[in-house]
């Protein structure tokens, strides 16, 4: 990493987060390994830096939030990443969750729709380490055309309904997870088995802020 301030202090409060998400229920190696080695602290504002550690979603600006590592850890589970995968993200918001998909050796991209986290996000995702990770800014419903197709498409804000353009941009064999509803959400797991087979199974309740449509300047 270049120029980063990632102390053994961190480092501790990092393995004992590790601990915790894997009390609670989260086993696979892969995904605790990856956010034992992401530091969570530089992906926030400043004043929250104290709480980086804990099991907690927090506020990034913007209105939007860094999501809890239970949830980060619980979607990067389900989205079996294996090494070289491509993986679209969309919501890249802090760059956390996609820093851990990174250390997990997929290839990311990742779309976010306002425009002051994707400039601020890159600037840092470059200046911590991550400088292959691709953002874009644009409205994740639309997913990546000229990409496509991925092997994992990651959602990390609430949906309405699954986006059609995503489940066609998802290579046959391929997984999506998306959490879906309004209120709170249900964390959804969609395999395209085949061209036109999908599967689709739930995984219990979350609460993430709103997919939205169109870009924020
Ligand atoms: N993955 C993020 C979580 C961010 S919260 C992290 O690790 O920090 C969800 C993000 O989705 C917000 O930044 C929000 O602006 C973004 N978002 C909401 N609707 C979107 C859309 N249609 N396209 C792209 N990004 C969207």
């Amino acid at each position: 990493m270049v120029n980063v301030n990632d102390s053994f202090r961190h480092k501790g409060l990092r393995n004992r987060l590790v601990k915790e998400i894997e009390k609670k229920g989260i086993t696979e190696k892969k995904v605790l390994e990856a956010i034992g080695r992401v530091p969570r602290h530089l992906f926030m504002d400043s004043s929250f830096v104290h709480l980086a550690y804990q099991d907690q979603a927090f506020p990034i600006g913007q209105g939007q939030t860094i999501s809890q590592p239970y949830t980060v850890a619980f979607q990067s589970s389900l989205l079996d990443v294996q090494p070289g995968c491509k993986v679209l993200e969309i919501g890249t918001g802090s760059g956390y969750q996609a820093a851990v998909l990174s250390e997990m050796q997929a290839e990311v991209f990742s779309i976010e729709r306002q425009q002051r986290l994707y400039k601020a996000t890159g600037q840092l995702l470059t200046d911590i380490g991550y400088p292959d990770i691709r953002l874009f800014l644009g409205d994740g419903n639309e997913g990546l055309p000229a990409f496509a197709p991925f092997d994992r498409i990651l959602v990390t804000a609430g949906a309405s309904e699954v986006p059609s353009n995503l489940l066609i941009q998802l290579r046959p064999g391929g997984i999506m997870v998306i959490p879906i509803g309004v209120q709170s959400q249900t964390m959804i797991r969609i395999k395209r088995l085949s061209k036109d087979e999908f599967e689709q199974e739930s995984f219990g309740s979350f609460a993430f802020v709103p997919l939205l449509k169109g870009i924020a300047k």
